[in-house]
């Protein structure tokens, strides 16, 4: 069997957590499994080199800054190999380079194109553990790129499907996937199974165990997923197709507090204002999520979007320079609350009882989206968590299945 396992910084933050994760992948290689180990920068050391950076340029060129980012990662295969060897068992560090892992040429948010796997499996032919970099590629102008913060997961689900993987865990500081967070609603419990596309809106939502586009290429490939914590034994989260042995309607809660509303009133009710407005925003790399728009009276008409907190102030600008309208608002005071499940397609009146949960509570919601497996409301951001536990009550998510 061959089995990918991906540690995140936390797993490696200093000596003791990588003897940790060095003795759990020499436990599964003496089962006489193959072993492809990915790994993070140790802790927070992707946050320093960009400190480092800003300090002596506030504008880094993103090409320099993806040679700088490739160390710490470059650091962390290195010391986990030299910490095996000590343990007696042969280990190989390898970095994009080495593997050749061709990415897309962007700069600081590259793509995987495609994986050479020779290397990798001629080394664990000679019944080596092969330890590779997450998150850094070379692309045609043979310069490191990297995949965007948080992109050792794709590396490693990347790795998986170009090696047909039998197993790809990826190891947290969390237990898995939660029904909530539990720093914020009490009885979260952790879930056996999620769906694909359920752990695609948790990541989108901010949930923070998984990168997103790792989650859509094992969805690509089928690649089914373990998340577990590397401090524990404990069983984790699968992540896979079909999930419908726990029968839930709904898995979990998500709130997001980075959200902004800006409400663009009095525009003309014509054709072409919204492509105008938005298209605008799209020039300048601005990203929408929910979008609402009145009911045209008297010709004129209104529309509200959200965005990040970050972006609000600049989309006003943008628009105010664009068009012409009556008013326009910003609210940074509001956050989204979201209900996930992938039993929601088929079950009728699960909205309802979402709304009738911040009802009760008296919250009111200032705006609704929804797709197939998701229902997201729009509210006062000091509601957030009273609105995350009065949900997660109302669908008795806490209790075990
Ligand atoms: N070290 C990179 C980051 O901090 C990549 C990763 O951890 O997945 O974003
Ligand atoms: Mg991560």
């Amino acid at each position: 069997m061959l089995v990918v396992k991906k540690f995140g910084g936390t797993s490696v933050a200093n000596k003791e957590r990588i003897y940790n994760v060095a003795e759990r992948c020499i436990e599964e290689y003496k089962k006489g499994n193959d072993v492809v180990v990915v790994l993070s920068a140790m802790g927070k050391y992707t946050d320093e080199l960009i400190a480092m950076a800003k300090d002596i340029n506030e504008n880094p060129p993103k090409r320099e800054m993806d040679m700088l980012f490739t160390i710490g990662e470059q650091m962390s295969v290195a010391l986990m190999a030299m910490a095996m060897n000590k343990l007696g068992v042969p280990a190989v560090s390898l970095n994009a380079f080495q593997v050749a892992m061709h990415t897309t040429s962007t700069y600081s948010n590259a793509r995987l194109k495609r994986i050479d796997s020779d290397r990798i499996r001629s080394e664990l032919e000679q019944r080596k553990i092969v330890i590779v970099t997450g998150f850094q590629g070379i692309n045609k102008f043979d310069d490191y790129t990297t995949l965007g913060r948080g992109g050792s997961d794709t590396t490693a689900v990347a790795l998986a499907a170009a090696l047909h993987a039998d197993k790809c865990e990826i190891y947290t500081d969390v237990d898995g996937v939660y029904t909530a967070d539990p720093r914020k609603v009490k009885n979260a419990r952790k879930l056996d199974v999620v769906t694909y596309d359920e752990m695609l809106e948790f990541a989108t939502l901010g949930a923070g165990v998984l990168h997103n586009r790792s989650v859509e290429l094992a969805k690509k490939y089928g690649v089914q997923l373990v998340v577990r914590s590397s401090l524990n034994t404990n069983e984790g989260t699968i992540v896979k197709e079909d999930a419908k042995m726990e029968k839930m309607i709904v898995s979990g809660v998500a709130a997001d507090t980075d959200a902004a509303r800006v409400a663009v009133i009095g525009l003309k009710d014509e054709p072409g204002v919204a492509f105008k407005l938005f298209n605008a925003l799209a020039q300048k790399n601005i990203n929408i999520d929910m979008i609402l728009q009145s009911v045209g009276r008297a010709g004129t008409k209104d529309i509200t979007f959200t965005c990040s907190d970050e972006d609000a102030d600049e989309a006003a600008k943008i628009i105010s320079e664009a068009m012409k309208f009556e008013d326009i608002n910003v609210n940074k005071e509001v956050s989204k609350v979201s209900i996930v499940g992938a039993g929601m397609q088929s079950n009728a009146g699960v909205a309802a009882k979402m709304f009738e949960a911040l009802y009760d509570e008296n919250i009111n919601i200032r705006m609704i989206s929804t797709s197939e497996i998701r229902v997201t409301v729009l509210i006062d951001e000091k509601n957030t968590e009273r609105a995350m536990n009065a949900i997660h009550d109302k669908f008795n998510l806490g209790e075990e299945r």
